[in-house]
């Protein structure tokens, strides 16, 4: 029988350092953490939220892509659900309102109070019947108004004394017509004065406080959202690049598959987006993706914290050899790698990336923070928050409630779990979080000799280290504090 033994230790973050270069690096200000989610996608910095129901909902994927990064919204949901997370985060930061909420000029000051209290809004935009623009009126203009049953006619500013602008307005021309004329909104019409959209001095205050964000064309913040291999799939992805997603992930614990490469090439058809496929852990598996026409392809089998696959399996291979293998296949093929699993620290980001990968996906690392969804829970006065392997008992019986509805006793014996349930400690915001992890990354850029993610490849030399070197790494022959 023949019998197959590879003669390389497979290694993973623990079992390397990497070597200090000479640097002509001055201030950690001055590297550049952009690199590739795919072939058409950079982003700021190099991290991902990973598409797991503990880590990315809406508010993970605003507060990464506001942050530089971006967030993939898993899918152990309903295709509504997910395609309204996505028009949330679609909606969470733009420049230009595309439909801004509109009132008949005939419609009563208290209409317009009401209007405006249940959307929220300051403003409104006064239209004809044409949706040709008449004036505005504003909270002030209506709030202290003693006639509720005046028209808005009488309290709006009309037309003629509004500054508006066209669809084509840029940001910079924006912010100093309302700088000008002290305004707080900008009407946007066509050739024929209809109402085309709103620009709003509080949109423009968002975009400039986070100018490394994640945007689109249209300057609303990127998104990704996580599909399986099946037929109903193919409607999910569909039914979210609708809504606005800009990325789709085919995410499978074993990647490297008929099932997925037949999926890739469907979606490939069917979407203009980018489409990330995976996971896989050898440089085969990135070759078939990549043929099949994946735009980035994710590195990782059994290396996730809250994973068992190895366990259960015997599959797999330690982190850091499989993302040296499969990078240098993504890199003669121009295809991004993105590790996903085991990253703990800034430290394995680093080494992650100086391997090859050219950014890093973080499931746990990012399931402590408060924009994580989920409750946190107390113990012995601390608080945690609940992370859960996808493949886990908890996580199969909830999919299969959302499938079929109900479960019956048989659903829980049937399953066999690849993933845990588990605890990490409430650490704060992801501000916090990826504050720390870019700021370990420039420091690593510096001691690498490199001003670019891209540098750190060609820089990067690994030496192998025993325990006693894994043990002096950490602090040591010290008491914590
Ligand atoms: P972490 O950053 O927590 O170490 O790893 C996160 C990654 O673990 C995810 O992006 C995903 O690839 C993987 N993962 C999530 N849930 C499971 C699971 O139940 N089983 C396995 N084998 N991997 C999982």
């Amino acid at each position: 029988m023949p019998m197959k033994i590879r003669s390389d230790v497979a290694l993973t973050f623990d079992d390397v350092l990497l070597v200090p270069r000479r640097s002509d690096v001055r201030s950690r200000k001055q590297v550049d953490t952009s690199s590739y989610l795919t072939k058409q996608i950079r982003l700021k910095i190099p991290i991902v939220s990973a598409n797991m129901d503990t880590v990315t909902e809406t508010r993970m994927a605003i507060a990464m892509a506001r942050q530089g990064g971006i967030g993939i919204l898993h899918r152990f949901m309903t295709i509504p659900q997910q395609v309204e997370m996505v028009e949330r985060v679609k909606r969470a930061e733009s420049m230009i309102v595309d439909n801004p909420i509109t009132i008949a000029a005939s419609a009563t000051v208290q209409q317009a109070r009401e209007l405006m209290a249940e959307r929220e809004v300051g403003g409104l935009v006064v239209v004809s019947d044409e949706g040709k623009l008449l004036g505005m009126v504003t909270t002030r203009d209506v709030l202290l108004a003693v006639n509720g049953d005046a028209p808005v006619s009488q309290v709006m500013t009309p037309r003629e004394r509004l500054v508006v602008a066209g669809k084509e307005e840029t940001l910079e021309s924006a912010r100093e017509k309302l700088y000008q004329h002290r305004i707080e909104k900008l009407p946007l019409v066509d050739e024929n004065d209809r109402v085309v959209g709103l620009i709003t001095a509080q949109d423009i205050v968002k975009i400039q406080e986070h100018p490394n964000a994640t945007k689109d064309a249209r300057g609303r913040l990127m998104v990704g959202v996580a599909v399986g291999a099946r037929g109903e799939d193919v409607e999910r992805a569909q039914a979210c690049v609708e809504a606005g997603a800009d990325v789709v992930v085919i995410d499978i614990a074993h990647g490297h598959s008929d099932l997925v490469l037949d999926m890739l090439r469907t979606l490939k058809k069917k979407l203009s987006v980018p489409i990330i496929a995976g996971n896989v852990a050898t440089a085969e598996g990135v070759r078939d993706l990549a043929e099949a026409g994946a735009d980035a392809v994710k590195v990782g089998v059994g290396a996730g914290s809250i994973c068992i696959t190895r366990v259960v399996t015997g599959f797999g291979i330690p982190q850091l050899t499989a993302i040296l293998e499969c990078a240098r296949e993504g890199q003669r093929l121009g295809v991004p790698i993105i590790a996903d699993g085991g990253v703990r620290n800034s430290g394995d980001l680093v080494k992650a990336l100086a391997a090859g990968a050219s950014t890093v996906m973080l499931g746990s690392a990012l399931a402590g923070t408060d924009e994580s969804p989920g409750a946190s829970v107390v113990r012995e006065g601390r608080r945690y928050k609940v992370v859960r392997g996808m493949a886990s008992l908890t996580a199969n019986i909830q999919r299969k409630a959302i499938e079929k509805g109900e479960i019956s006793e048989e659903d829980w014996g049937e399953v066999v779990p690849e993933g845990v349930e588990a605890i990490v400690p409430a650490r704060g915001t992801v501000v916090d979080i990826l504050h720390q992890f870019v700021g370990g990354l420039r420091s690593g850029l510096s001691y690498a000799g490199a001003h670019t993610i891209e540098e750190l490849w060609k820089n990067a030399e690994f030496v192998p280290i025993t325990q006693a070197g894994y043990r002096e790494s950490g602090a040591h022959d010290v008491s914590k504090i």
